[in-house]
């Protein structure tokens, strides 16, 4: 038997492999096997099994990782899907979407270019003692090692290292290196017996085997160890030869979420009932359906996904909700276990990977039938899927930011497609895209116009700085309106949010002198000002330094600190409002796992007087007593260089003020702004999505860009700058002149030009038909292929989210 293996390589091909005989009829399609490639070992997943030998020799499967399929073959087909509609390679798709990621780590290694292997035969003859470089080049050859591997073997590598490099010799790669899990702790670990083997075995082996036939079943080995002498050592030791089978034992899920308070028989709005009717109809009829609920904050959309769950688990069918990022917070879970209990699997980045690969298991094995999950859930094990809900559809978090560049929600539509479930798709503030398609009929579009309880929409205010500033002669981070409201809040008893969307203390430092900027010495970008940590901060690649007390270029002393972050608004609340208990949630005060759900629980008990942080507080919260939201700068995003900045600004603005006046009292906003006539902040305020759709709309279609065309962002990246300008000439002079029904800006820079000492160019193509962009790329990648460009030179980004 052969198998065609999907590797985790830049190319689209799968490579054939002989299956062993001790794994004939264990390898099935769908399971991951590990191969050897190129002088390593790499995770790949079976994608077709055939009786006949392929031309040419073939190689071992070395080991199979998983004794049943972790996808299915209609998992299989949604991963082509997404290896052609995102032009990425198929191995990278399906490790994206098998669960247990955290068995595989990235290292970074050296490996030897073809001139280094040259190198290294011509002179391997001679005596090499004493030639560090040829050392190394030779220890090179066996494999690709790491860093500190090398380091270990020869003294003062890392200069010769460098040499190599510059000459060409060796290159620096990521690999994937799986963590052998037989190395997991007994307790850890599940054996089950198989068949007794041929094999000559050693006596502790001879026993473990006898004891676990007469013990048919899985067992965990930690309790086999007591029955058997040695049983752990034999375990693993048959385990790697595949006479046993032998897993990571999944632990029970110990989620603190589960109990549940006393359920309140709701009576849906109008509005609701409608669109609980309509949904309820399409999952009668079956079938794919998409729907778009556009409910305005605050207006109950939880509840319509909660009861269109329902109703699907009643036909018998399984139900998965697609939520944020950060969406997923306990309050969100705890409605899912109050209607669904046990039922209810939760798939989330945050938790652990064998908590994730317990509640993967659960849900293939049918014991869970809702799963709740951010992105990469949309891969969830389910079957007979009758419903897919994406909540805050909107929501960037969706899209994957590494190969495979996928969007969830447009990965939920395909697979909905395929086996025939219906989508709701939800959001206050839905995507130009979703919009479109609903004008356009491809999705039944359902309204919740209005508040539940008739709750008002919140007021919402314009604070125009300009004026403020004229007025008062002050740069101040709180307008006199917005501190007076604040005041009025603590008075109260009422709480507050302030967004400022934007992380640090101040954003930048520049000297007065000279005007020179602080910036990251890898990336083209300034460097933030972190005040408790007393670091300049460089927020792409983490690079930090101390804050200067001079200037590097003119060596003034005059060094400013301007612009504001969170942190900033953090400490000047504390000063103006001394008595008042102040929290900030953003990257930096949550960095731990849960400590965003903490502090959040705790605002939510009144703990805090204010809450103030980054777009992390403006999504999704409903927290009653908040009557007061207030946006320190709405400018902040406005002004870059994206076609999306005006629909994100709208978006944050509008869900920002959503966060006010969800319980009884009615909700104030205040949104400061040097740009109050801006369309984006005037809709906002004015919370009329469907004005904003209509204007953004005219000037994407002007401007051709989506949902008017097909776009990609074509990167190409590489560490000399001249090499980079010329990959992505070679990239422009392939697309000159421009096809048919195609628009193509750049080559040029890209508006961030240098991060983590890689210099980028780009080239954005716009295209009129989808087909017509998937040929362009699919040419790229194969010039990048066959120039043999290093992986990471070159990166497609097919329906980006950004182009900065
Ligand atoms: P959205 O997601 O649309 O902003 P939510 O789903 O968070 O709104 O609902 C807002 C609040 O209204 C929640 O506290 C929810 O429990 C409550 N709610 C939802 N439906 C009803 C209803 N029919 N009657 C009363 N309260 C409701
Ligand atoms: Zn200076
Ligand atoms: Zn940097």
């Amino acid at each position: 038997m052969f198998a065609d293996v999907s590797l985790p390589v830049p190319l689209t091909r799968a490579f054939t492999y002989r299956v062993p005989a001790t794994l004939e009829h264990r390898v099935q399609l769908g399971c991951r096997v590990s191969v050897p490639f190129a002088g390593r070992l790499l995770t790949g997943m079976v994608v077709a099994l055939n009786p006949d030998a392929p031309e040419g020799g073939t190689r071992d499967i070395a080991r199979l990782l998983d004794e049943e399929p972790v996808l299915d073959e209609d998992l299989l087909k949604l991963g082509a899907w997404i290896a052609n509609y995102y032009c990425a390679p198929p191995g990278e798709v399906f490790r994206a979407m098998t669960p247990l990621g955290g068995e595989v780590h990235r290292r970074r290694v050296f490996e030897l270019t073809d001139a280094g292997r040259e190198t290294a035969r011509q002179l391997v003859i001679g005596d090499l003692t004493g030639d560090r470089g040829l050392q190394i080049l030779r220890l090179l050859e066996a494999r690709p090692l790491a860093e500190a591997t090398i380091k270990a073997k020869v003294e003062n590598a890392a200069n010769i290292l460098r040499t190599l490099e510059k000459k060409g010799l060796i290159a620096r790669q990521t690999t994937d290196e799986e963590r052998d899990p037989l190395r997991a702790a007994s307790e850890r670990l599940r054996v089950e017996f198989t068949a007794r083997p041929s094999a000559k075995l050693r006596r502790a082996e001879r026993e473990l085997l006898s004891y676990l036939e007469l013990h048919p079943g899985p067992h965990n080995l930690k309790s086999v160890e007591e029955a058997v002498k040695g049983a752990g050592h034999a375990a693993r030791s048959l385990g790697r030869r595949g006479l046993l089978k032998i897993e990571a034992e999944l632990p029970a899920v110990g989620l603190a979420l589960r109990e549940v308070g006393p359920r309140a028989e709701r009576v849906l709005t109008p509005a609701q009932s409608e669109a609980c009717a309509r949904i309820r109809e399409a999952l009668d009829v079956g079938g794919y359906r998409a729907f778009l609920l556009e409910g305005v904050t605050g207006s109950g959309k939880t509840e319509v996904y909660l009861r269109s769950i329902e109703a699907c688990l009643e036909k018998g069918r399984n139900a998965l909700m697609l939520v944020p990022e950060i969406g997923l917070t306990p309050a969100v879970a705890a409605q899912f276990f109050e209607r669904f209990g046990e039922g209810v699997a939760i798939l989330h980045s945050a938790i652990g990977d064998a908590e994730r690969a317990g509640e993967w298991r659960r849900l293939r094995e049918g014991r869970a039938r809702v799963a709740v999950a951010t992105r990469s859930g949309v891969f969830a094990p389910l079957d007979r899927i009758g419903l897919i809900v994406v909540d805050e559809e909107h929501d960037q978090s969706y899209k994957q930011q590494d190969t495979p560049r996928y969007h969830g929600r447009d990965v939920a539509l395909v697979r909905a497609l395929d086996i025939g479930a219906c989508v709701v798709l939800g959001s206050a503030t839905p995507s130009l895209e979703s919009r479109y398609n609903a004008e356009r009929g491809k999705y039944t579009r359902l309204e919740l116009a209005e508040r539940v309880e008739k709750r008002p929409l919140p007021k919402v205010e314009i604070v125009d700085m300009r004026a403020e500033f004229l007025e008062t002669r002050r740069m101040a981070t709180f307008s006199r309106r917005l501190a007076a409201a604040i005041a009025e809040r603590l008075e109260r008893g009422e709480q507050t949010m302030l967004l400022m969307n934007r992380r640090g203390f101040s954003s930048y430092a520049a000297c007065r002198k000279c005007g020179e900027r602080i910036e990251c010495p890898n990336c083209a970008v300034t460097l933030t000002f972190h005040h408790r940590e007393r670091r300049m901060l460089c927020h792409y690649c983490g690079y930090a330094e101390r804050p200067p007390e001079r200037c590097p270029k003119c060596d003034s002393e005059h060094i400013q600190f301007l612009g504001s972050g969170s942190e900033r608004v953090e400490d000047e609340l504390r000063s103006a409002f001394p008595k008042a208990h102040v929290a900030r949630i953003d990257r930096d005060t949550v960095s731990g796992k849960g400590s965003f759900e903490r502090i959040l629980a705790a605002f939510r008990s009144g703990d805090y007087d204010i809450l103030t942080g980054t777009q992390m507080i403006a999504k999704g919260h409903d927290i009653a007593n908040v009557t007061l939201v207030g946006v320190v700068s709405a400018d902040i995003g406005l002004s870059l260089p994206d076609f999306r900045a005006a629909e994100r600004t709208f978006q944050l603005l509008t869900q920002a003020a959503g966060r006010a006046g969800r319980g009884g009292r009615p909700g104030e906003v205040l949104i400061q702004t040097i740009n109050p006539d801006h369309y984006a902040i005037r809709f906002a305020a004015e919370q009329n999505y469907t004005k904003f759709y209509e204007k953004e709309a005219g000037f994407r279609q002007a401007m051709r860009y989506p949902p008017f065309a097909a776009l990609a962002n074509i990167l190409v990246r590489g560490e000399r700058k001249d090499q980079a300008e010329a990959w992505a000439a070679e990239l422009g002079r392939m697309l000159e002149p421009s096809p048919e029904g195609v628009k193509v800006l750049g080559p040029a820079e890209a508006p961030v030009a240098r991060i983590r000492g890689e210099h980028r160019y780009q080239m954005i193509v716009k295209a009129a038909s989808r087909q017509r962009l998937g040929e362009i790329l699919a040419s790229i990648r194969h010039h990048a292929a066959q120039q043999k460009w290093p992986a990471a030179a070159l990166i497609l980004d097919v329906d980006p989210l950004t182009l900065l």
